[in-house]
Parts: structure tokens; sequence; C-alpha cells
């Protein structure tokens, strides 16, 4: 399959197809690693069995992610090679609604691919991508896995991390930040050690966070704290493990 438009509307599996495309798209243009097509194939299992559907308490931490977006002095939403390459348009869009930069942060870095990274993004729309400067570490990883920006991610009290790594989770959540993860898998280390983990594709969860966003543009500060403070991480988790664990597959 070539095009993204061959896929038929009206096949079952269509999103899932297209995914899958994106995906392998990314490879052929040296956006996603090899690695990231087992990261694929590992996520589309979980989502099957959530029935690629947006659960209630996920849509929950998506508003709560909105609401910490919003409120932090210094957001950064990090990019890897899957989510560039599956959701390109809809991170600049993320960026733009809660005011965040984005960065380019890769668990294999090459210069060749943040370099095609940062273009793919700057092709669709956005203006100043991070990541490229390296010239902080997160403390308590190895050199090249720590690289990161000093007015990006480093500097930053939120962070957005789509599929990241659980050693570079785990180390992030040590530097006392607010980290938002999106992860299908409620098991994973990174989705465990996030304050607000969401369980959910990033294809839904990263225009899911932006809608809330949207909604929320107007609310004041105590109603944006009263909805993160509210929002319980073990209980998001093990809805989403209940779900994959028991639900029932139409
Ligand atoms: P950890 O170290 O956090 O336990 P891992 O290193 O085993 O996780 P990887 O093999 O790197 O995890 O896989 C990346 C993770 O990303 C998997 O948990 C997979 O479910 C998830 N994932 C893959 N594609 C998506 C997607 N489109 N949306 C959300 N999550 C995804």
């Amino acid at each position: 399959m070539t095009d993204e438009a061959e896929i038929p509307e009206d096949h079952p599996r269509h999103d899932s197809l297209v995914t899958r495309h994106r995906i392998e798209d990314g490879v052929d243009r040296g956006i996603t690693s090899r690695q990231g097509l087992i990261a694929q194939g590992r996520g589309e299992a979980f989502d099957y069995l959530l029935g690629e559907q947006t659960i209630p308490r996920a849509d929950d931490a998506e508003r709560a992610a909105a609401a910490a977006l919003l409120l932090a002095d210094h957001p950064v939403l990090s990019v890897n090679g899957n989510v560039a390459a599956l959701v390109p348009e809809e991170l600049v869009e993320i960026a733009d609604a809660v005011d965040a930069d984005l960065e380019v942060n890769l668990f294999n870095r090459t210069e060749e691919r943040m370099a095609a990274i940062a273009d793919h993004l700057r092709e669709h729309g956005a203006e100043d991508v991070k990541g490229l400067a390296a010239d902080a570490e997160i403390p308590g990883l190895s050199h090249e896995r720590a690289k990161v920006d000093q007015d990006g991610i480093y500097e930053a009290d939120v962070v957005l991390v789509p599929l990241e790594d659980g050693d570079r989770a785990e180390a992030l959540g040590e530097m006392d930040k607010t980290e938002i993860v999106i992860d299908l898998n409620p098991l994973s280390r990174s989705a465990q050690v996030a304050s607000i983990p969401i369980v959910d594709n990033a294809v839904r969860a990263v225009p899911g966070i932006t809608s809330h966003a949207r909604n929320l543009a107007d609310a004041d500060a105590a109603t944006l704290r009263e909805i993160v403070d509210e929002f319980d991480a073990d209980a998001a988790l093990a809805a989403a493990e209940d779900a994959i664990r028991g639900g029932e597959l139409e």
C-alpha cells in the first residue's frame, strides 16, 4: 500500500491501517526509527483491546493534561519519530492551543533524524522547533540519551511526552516536573511514573487534549488547578487495565 488515500473509508480497520501507513512512511522518510515500528505494533495490540476508543478515564486525563499545560509557566511538548509521523499537524495545533514549545527528543538520536523531524514539523506549520541545540542533560542518564535543550525540556515545568522510554520518563519525573505521558500500555514504566498518564492512542489523545484546552481557554487558574488536583493517576491506570483485561470486544 503506497498511499493513505488508497485505504477504503469503509474498511473496518481503516483508522488502524492509516496509522500503520503513516509509521511506514515515517520510516521511509527517515523520521521514524525501525524500533518505532516495534513500538507501533505493541501499541496496536493494546489499542485493539481498548476497542480503539478513548475510554472515559482517558478523556478525564486529557482534560487534566490540558489544564496542567494551560497553567504551566513553561510547557514543552516532546516529539519523537512516532508522533511526528502520526500527528504532525495536531502537534502544531496543540502547541498553539496551550502556548508550548515543540522539542524533538529522540531515544536513538541521530543528527539526520533530528533534522528530518524538525523539517517535517516545519512543513506542517511549526515556527520554532527545539531540540537541535542539545545544550543540557537530564541528570541520571547516559550522555546521548540525556541530551535536551536548556531553554526547552530542561527548564520546562510541564512536559508532555508521548511514547517515552521508561528510563527517561523516570529521570524526567525526578527533575520535579509535571510529566504528562501518552502510552497505550498502562503497565509501562512511563505510564506508571507520570503525574498524568493518558492511556490512549496518541492519534486520539493529542487532538483530545487540544480540544479540552480550547474549551478551557477562558477558565481561571483556580478552576484549572482544581481539575489537575482532582485527577487521580492510579485510578486512571486501573481503569485502563480493567478495560484491557476485561473489556468486551464487539
Ligand atoms: P517502558 O520502558 O515504559 O516500560 P517500553 O520501553 O517497553 O516501555 P517501547 O517498546 O519503547 O516501550 O514501546 C513504546 C510504548 O509506546 C509501548 O508501551 C506502546 O504501547 C506505546 N505506543 C506505541 N504506539 C502508540 C501510540 N500511537 N499511542 C500511544 N502509545 C503508543
